[in-house]
């Protein structure tokens, strides 16, 4: 793993926060080329900054003229005499894994205390087996001797020495024969045999981290202090030298902590580019440091569970629109990027960069005109849409320094969907051109997002829409099967509509156009509509074809989501109230349908056949705070009433997609959510549909037979 990755960076971070040295002393190991520590450990302990090739020359040696199964440079969290300058105790730990990866058997971690006779009771607490061997030079031998490093001097050495042997090496001016004079005063005598005397070359002896770090402050980076594994570390990040880039460094760490609250997993934001780039006096790198002096970004979403607080019946947006000035501090983290890959990143290419440099500025309508111009449905969008895969997953912010801190776009055109709610008097209606003589019939099958947006563009053009909807209400999945916790339904759709209406759209509700409904796409044609857009969605929930699906309480998600519509909240909680419900599949689906079960007082297990779900990582992690239970590689196979009860039985999968056998098993439960997926469903005598139901089009032109 790279050692400028921002995961790896933060997880060592909250690793070495974690360590109390007030409290019991703890030894954390960072880097280990094996599960287990060797019985006979060499231990040597300094505060590594940076290494040297007098700690690597002492390590190798002992190693080898003891038998020493391994060795660990142990870095510890507050030592005894110095305050903490230079490096920072992970990037110490970062350089430590660059030499200990080069060389066998050596194990890298890092101390909460800073006393022997505490890293030895660390070492004890964990591993009671290892024989230590504490790996020194004649200066460190001589301090743990000081009684001013003890509160019973006496004790606490005798202690030591009985845990521990010592294998000390000469050191600048003193050699092995002082080490051997100095074991053999009186008070120490009885402890020599346990302190043996090693010898590295003079050359070495006398390199010491201060030393090293005044050869690189020098520019001597060939130097033959330190060890050619940190060279390039040294060299990027400009440590121990005059540059500002490694203070930089210190800053954006610090605020990339304060971004990921957890550390984050596989983030692969490069540090030490985006440092590079504040160092070079550019637009983005004097925006840089803005951004990350001004600190994390302020939209979190809204907090839903504390311990104990009961979610039935809280169906409140789990992320609502932010004010004015979260929108405006998310906007002034933009770098405005002139490429804007944001941009490249939405299939509807929306101007995320220049929206948000107008919201910057303080011009919020021309903000709003723009994002209305570019998608009419932003009021759909800026709730479902999964901005992750899109203008999130392609921004250059996240990209550099992880997508955590990627600009929250879309809870930027949340706020401007709800301003635009706020001042819909003061807002311009949409263009509607009137570029035909005589009006020129556009049919659209379909009140969805598709059938919308398409009934948008055609009114801006000029032509005479009339939207077919076989429900009662418009709006399609959005409005029929999307958890309002998700989603503000009404006052989006509605909204929409009212726009749509003021553009001259007609929406014509509970028509089923086709084969088996009111009138044919052929009759639509002998009414005068010249075209016919079809966007007709997927609307019938997939099988999940095993034996049982057919019984009473097995449903699809589509047919919970309707009933909540039709039977109302209420009702679904009393129905739902303390019930066991599976719910099958692991995409979004499952998970907006098991947190939706919760909000009724249902206890939801999703069941899913693979060993992670495959819906966006922040759904599973969201269903699983709020409680969902989930049960991977675990596929059913067959659906069964028995008493009243549902009765699931299902195998283990083994990873790879094999049932393992014999491992079949019942699960009871009170009902079945089937949340595989939906399919289209739409017939008409002219039109030919391939094998899955899709109407079959033209590659070029998009027209049906
Ligand atoms: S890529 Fe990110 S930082 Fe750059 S303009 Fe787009 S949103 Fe702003």
């Amino acid at each position: 793993m790279s050692v400028n990755r921002i995961d790896e960076i933060l997880r060592l971070d909250r690793l070495i926060e974690k360590l109390d040295p007030s409290g019991q002393p703890r030894i954390e190991i960072t880097f280990a080329p094996y599960e287990t520590l060797p019985e006979r450990l060499g231990v040597l302990s300094s505060s590594f900054n940076p290494i040297t090739n007098a700690h690597l020359s002492m390590a190798l040696n002992a190693r080898s003229e003891f038998s020493l199964g391994g060795v660990m440079f142990l870095l510890t969290k507050v030592n005894v005499d110095k305050e903490l300058f230079g490096a920072t105790l992970t990037d110490r730990i970062l350089m430590l894994h660059l030499v200990a990866r080069m060389f066998d058997r050596i194990w890298v971690g890092i101390s909460s205390h800073g006393r022997f006779i505490d890293k030895v009771k660390a070492f004890r607490a964990r591993y009671p087996h290892l024989h230590l061997f504490f790996i020194v030079g004649y200066d460190t031998l001589v301090r743990i001797f000081d009684p001013k490093y003890y509160e019973d001097p006496d004790r606490e050495i005798e202690e030591l020495f009985n845990e521990a042997e010592f294998i000390a090496f000469n050191r600048g001016l003193k050699t092995v024969e002082d080490v051997i004079q100095f074991m053999e005063h009186p008070s120490r005598s009885k402890f020599a045999d346990k302190v043996h005397a090693v010898e590295i070359p003079e050359d070495l002896a006398y390199i010491s981290s201060t030393y090293a770090r005044e050869r690189i402050a020098s520019g001597d980076l060939d130097s033959y202090s330190i060890p050619d594994e940190i060279k390039g570390f040294l060299e990027r990040t400009e440590l121990y030298t005059d540059s500002p880039a490694y203070e930089l460094r210190k800053e954006l760490v610090g605020y990339l902590k304060s971004v990921y609250s957890t550390p984050p997993e596989g983030v692969k934001g490069d540090v030490d580019v985006a440092v590079k780039l504040m160092a070079v006096n550019s637009h983005i790198g004097k925006r840089l440091k803005e951004i990350i002096r001004s600190g994390a970004m302020p939209l979190q979403p809204r907090r839903r569970k504390v311990e104990g607080e009961s979610i039935v019946g809280d169906f409140d947006l789990t992320c609502p629109p932010i004010d004015e000035e979260d929108a405006l501090k998310e906007t002034r983290r933009c770098l405005y990027c002139p490429s804007a890959p944001c941009k490249e990143g939405c299939p509807l290419r929306v101007s995320v960069n220049r929206i948000l440099s107008l919201i910057a500025e303080g011009e919020i309508m021309e903000a709003y005109l723009t994002l209305r111009s570019d998608n009419p449905l932003f009021g759909i969008t800026s709730f479902l849409c999964q901005d992750e895969l899109y203008c999130g997953g392609s921004c250059f912010l996240g990209r550099l320094m992880g997508q955590g801190c990627s600009i929250r776009s879309r809870e930027i055109f949340k706020f401007l969907w709800r301003w635009g709610g706020e001042n819909s008097d003061k807002i311009p209606p949409p263009f509607r051109m009137n570029m035909y003589p005589k009006p020129i019939k556009v049919a659209v099958v379909g009140s969805g997002p598709a059938g919308m947006a398409a009934a948008w563009r055609l009114a801006e053009r000029g032509f005479t829409v009339t939207v077919f909807e076989k429900e009662n209400h418009p709006g399609g999945i959005p409005y029929w099967e999307t958890p309002r916790f998700r989603f503000p339904a009404e006052q989006v759709i509605d909204n929409l509509v009212r726009q749509l209406g003021r553009m001259g759209v007609e929406f014509k509700l509970g028509i089923r156009i086709g084969r088996e409904g009111e009138i044919t796409l052929n009759e639509l044609l002998d009414e005068g509509y010249s075209w016919i857009f079809l966007a007709t969605g997927l609307t019938v929930a997939k099988k999940l074809g095993i034996p049982g699906e057919e019984e009473s309480g097995v449903i699809s998600s589509k047919e919970l989501f309707r009933m909540e519509r039709d039977l109302g909240r209420e009702e679904m909680i009393r129905r739902f109230r303390g019930k066991r419900v599976i719910v099958t599949e692991g995409g979004n689906t499952a998970m907006d349908t098991a947190r939706t079960l919760l909000r009724y007082g249902a206890r939801p297990t999703v069941v899913y056949w693979r060993e992670r779900p495959r819906s966006l990582k922040k759904e599973y992690e969201a269903a699983k705070a709020e409680g969902v239970q989930f049960m991977f590689l675990t596929k059913p196979v067959q659906i069964k009433r028995d008493q009243g009860r549902i009765v699931m039985k299902a195998v283990k999968m083994k990873e790879g997609e094999e049932p393992l056998p014999g491992s079949d098993f019942e699960i009871q439960a009170d009902a079945v959510i089937n949340a595989i997926g939906a399919i289209p469903d739409f017939r008409d005598e002219d039109l030919i549909v391939d094998e899955r139901g899709f109407v079959r089009v033209e590659p070029g032109n998009l027209t049906t037979s």
